[in-house]
């Protein structure tokens, strides 16, 4: 009776240190879609990328498990807000707004916004040709705040994710893109090769920060590991692999 008793007790403590290291795997949240950053490799039919990769040498580097939760880009903010997520690696801007509900990790990226129209437009040059235009943009993103401070469109079109989006303009639905600068140059140089131009100013630069509910002590950890990964070459070996250049 002992012995069955001491040997229930043993695998008691067993199965509930199973059940905490599944407990303690962290929900990492990235885009669906905001290639190079974030994509689905067709041929793996996993979620690859420079945030996938980056965030996997960043666990490395500090000894934690995760799962990686692809969602929706407008998602991503309030599940970290509401601590449903642990972090959230997606091409997302640090802004002052966002820093009144989540965490920020230092910049990892510097970027900005660019304005996309098709290779024949003429009469869009810039932000402060947009009056009585419409302009697609992707939900839940800087692109959308940065349209209503600076620009005067007839509407703004917006959409949950990235192909939608350029597909509008490719279309005819809208007369322009405004998005982030590495996703429409991506853009430009691959899908929408000879279809489409860039006009206007990089806008609005701002560096990606990875998010996280705010006081999560993952925040440090996290700023030291990019530190490391910056010193070791990791960094920059990623930044080459995705972006085909070395960091600026
Ligand atoms: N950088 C933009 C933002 O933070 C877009 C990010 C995205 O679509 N993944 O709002």
């Amino acid at each position: 009776m002992k012995r069955t008793m001491t040997l229930f007790i043993a695998l008691a403590i067993a199965l509930s240190m199973i059940t905490t290291a599944f407990a303690g795997n962290l929900t990492v949240a990235t885009d669906t879609n905001f290639p190079p950053f974030e994509f689905k490799d067709p041929k793996t039919g996993e979620h690859t990328g420079f945030d996938v990769e980056l965030w996997a040498a960043i666990a490395k580097e500090i000894g934690v498990q995760y799962d990686l939760q692809p969602m929706a880009f407008k998602g991503i903010v309030p599940g970290l807000q509401s601590a449903q997520l642990d972090a959230g690696i997606a091409g997302m801007s640090i802004t002052d707004k966002r820093k009144e509900v989540i965490d920020f990790s230092d910049g990892y990226y510097n970027s900005g916004l660019l304005l996309l129209v098709k290779a024949d437009e003429t009469a869009i040059k810039d932000i402060k040709t947009l009056d009585g235009k419409v302009i697609a943009t992707k939900q839940g993103t800087t692109s959308v705040e940065f349209l209503k401070e600076n620009a005067n469109p007839k509407e703004v079109k917006l959409f949950p994710n990235d192909n939608a989006m350029f597909m509008e303009l490719l279309t005819g639905g809208v007369d322009a893109v405004m998005f982030d600068k590495p996703v429409v140059e991506s853009f430009v140089s691959k899908r929408g090769k000879g279809e489409v131009k860039i006009v206007g100013d990089l806008y609005a630069g701002q560096p990606y920060g990875i998010g996280f509910p705010k006081g999560s002590e993952l925040v440090g950890k996290v700023n030291a590991a990019l530190k490391t990964l910056k010193a070791n070459g990791t960094y920059n070996a990623l930044y080459k692999k995705w972006f085909g250049v070395e960091p600026r």
